[in-house]
């Protein structure tokens, strides 16, 4: 089973089924009634927000061969829209910026928008991780916005919408994506597992949800995995352990870039998790833990029976050998540091800077 499974099955086919976004749902629809066609929109907001689900019933809505033009919902029954819920339309394109290639994404861009459509009234370019595209593809794309061919559709969509030139973001019309709240993604996580007869208590659900941060798609893959690992069966301590093993991972990649004194791959990291939506003092703060017992270990592996109740046992066996990878001057240095970015954490007018500083120094 993919984790994406309950993301791709769940995911809304209609715009009245898309969860807590109606400052963006109302003026869509009422565009839609009113033929009222941007070329380009800017769907903005954290991950898990419903950006391209949006965005693909915008597309579906516009080439719905059936719709009228006083309604705004798709039928999901023509060609069109059937073909789209497929994944295979040929007018609709989409583009991840972030793993495409690079080189090639303004290339094919640039070839693409010269054709109109094969079968529908507009074709459709969808943009994700917008903000990740090369200079190529902006100014690729800049020159059809100037002057779009009647036919052409454009989706940015981004959570860093301040990163696109100011070129491009004076020509999209922009929609603001809001944070789902805890009891939206309750209530949804609920539904599925009704519909799945999966069994749950109610403080595991909510513990997902509380561990996705407002991202309904985490939320739907973390409860994937765990209806997987204990059939069907999703209790408080089965989520808890889950994410604590997930944790003790992420901060082990983190661990590894600091003891082998890697600058680029650990500012990287950090504003990774920080673009995730992952709350930086609580980071801090498991990561403090974590080279505390790599201190105690190294000051005698003997030590280990205090951290028995804290770890498992393969986490031991990588605390062990993480060990290696410190001597313990750099330890105690790295661990005084990160408890003063703790201090600084509350203070800071830029989330990142503490850890980058501490980073750029220390490493
Ligand atoms: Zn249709």
């Amino acid at each position: 089973m993919s984790q994406l499974v309950f993301y791709r099955k769940y995911r809304p086919q209609t715009f009245a089924q898309v969860i807590n976004q109606k400052n963006v749902i109302k003026p869509l629809a009422n565009a839609l009634i009113h033929g009222q066609i941007s070329h380009a929109y800017l769907f903005s907001g954290l991950r898990g927000t419903g950006k391209t689900t949006v965005a693909r019933l915008l597309a579906k809505a516009l080439n719905c061969q059936n719709r009228k033009s006083n309604e705004f919902e798709s039928c999901n029954q023509c060609d069109s829209c059937k073909a789209i819920n497929l994944g295979n339309a040929l007018d609709l394109i989409e583009i991840d910026a972030a793993s495409s290639g690079r080189v090639d994404d303004a290339r094919s861009l640039r070839e693409n928008i010269k054709f109109p459509p094969v079968s529908s009234k507009y074709k459709i370019f969808i943009i994700d991780e917008a903000h990740q595209m090369t200079k190529d593809a902006f100014d690729a794309l800049l020159k059809t916005l100037e002057e779009p061919p009647s036919y052409v559709v454009f989706i940015f969509a981004t959570t860093e919408p301040d990163k696109l030139p100011a070129t491009i973001l004076s020509r999209v019309e922009r929609y603001d994506f809001k944070k789902l709240n805890l009891d939206d993604i309750i209530s949804c996580l609920k539904s599925i597992c009704k519909q799945e007869g999966i069994k749950f208590e109610e403080e595991a659900l909510r513990l997902i949800a509380v561990y996705s941060e407002g991202g309904l798609r985490d939320a739907q893959s973390l409860l994937g995995q765990i209806s997987l690992i204990t059939n069907q069966n999703i209790t408080k301590k089965s989520v808890e352990d889950l994410i604590g093993a997930i944790n003790f991972e992420r901060i082990r990649r983190f661990i590894v870039f600091l003891g082998k004194k890697d600058k680029e791959k650990a500012l990287e990291f950090i504003n990774n998790i920080f673009d995730e939506g992952y709350d930086l003092e609580v980071f801090n703060r498991e990561v403090l833990n974590y080279l505390r017992k790599i201190l105690l270990l190294k000051i005698s592996p003997s030590l280990g029976k205090i951290l028995e109740k804290e770890a498992t046992s393969d986490e031991m066996t990588i605390l062990f050998k993480q060990a290696d990878l410190f001597d313990t001057p750099f330890l105690e240095k790295l661990l005084k540091r990160f408890i003063e970015i703790q201090v600084q954490l509350r203070r800071t007018p830029i989330p990142t800077l503490p850890f980058e500083l501490g980073i750029s120094e220390e490493l």
